[in-house]
């Protein structure tokens, strides 16, 4: 049984989640626009959409590093935070520390967070 600092995994928890909304917040933003676009040219505007699709993939990746950041304050909240929701066994506190939202155990960690 390994000992989890639930107090520490909570408050980095709630530290990154606001580090994402703030990015996330940032991007939304910038999609609204304000950059001077309606001025540009063609070719301008063929990069301005460009950089909207990639500033839409960050916004996506924004929402789901979020909800997984959430998704872990509720296993803090339920105490199920800390073990592998594949195998049930409890994650390396070494992992924890480096990715505290994981959900998955060195071994399953290629289930489906790419972390
Ligand atoms: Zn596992």
């Amino acid at each position: 049984m390994t000992e989890i600092d639930l107090d520490a995994a909570k408050a980095s928890l709630e530290a990154e989640l606001e580090r994402v909304l703030r990015r996330t917040g940032a991007v939304e933003a910038h999609l609204r626009g304000g950059d001077g676009r309606n001025e540009a040219d063609f070719e301008d505007r063929v990069a301005y959409t460009e950089l909207d699709d990639v500033l839409e993939q960050l916004d996506d990746a924004g929402r789901a590093d979020a909800e997984r950041i959430r998704a872990a304050l509720r296993r803090v909240a339920d105490g199920t935070y800390g073990q592998c929701a594949a195998c049930g066994e409890d994650i390396q506190p070494r992992r924890l520390q480096a990715i505290p939202w994981t959900a998955f155990c060195v071994d399953h960690a290629d289930q489906g967070e790419g972390a």
